[in-house]
């Protein structure tokens, strides 16, 4: 784990810490877009902000950034 990928906070939508915390338990972008009742396109919006605010650029990192921040601003 590169620390410097989960080091920052972000300021997370609900809908963002949604779709993280799914992609986070595994969850293809199929899945995660009927589970929320959108389109995979705004699960792709959302991903792609994700990683934006959070400064990752892999799933990997975005996962890991997810778990580090749990109880912070990727909590419920
Ligand atoms: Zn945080």
């Amino acid at each position: 784990m590169n620390p410097d990928e989960t080091a920052e906070h972000a300021e997370l939508t609900r809908s963002e810490r949604r779709v993280l915390r799914a992609l986070g338990a595994g969850e293809p972008h199929r899945k995660v877009a009927d589970g929320l009742g959108v389109e995979l396109n705004t699960v792709r919006w959302h991903v792609r902000n994700l990683h934006t605010k959070t400064e990752t650029s892999t799933p990997v990192a975005l996962a890991l950034w997810g778990v580090a921040h749990e109880g912070c601003c990727a909590a419920a």
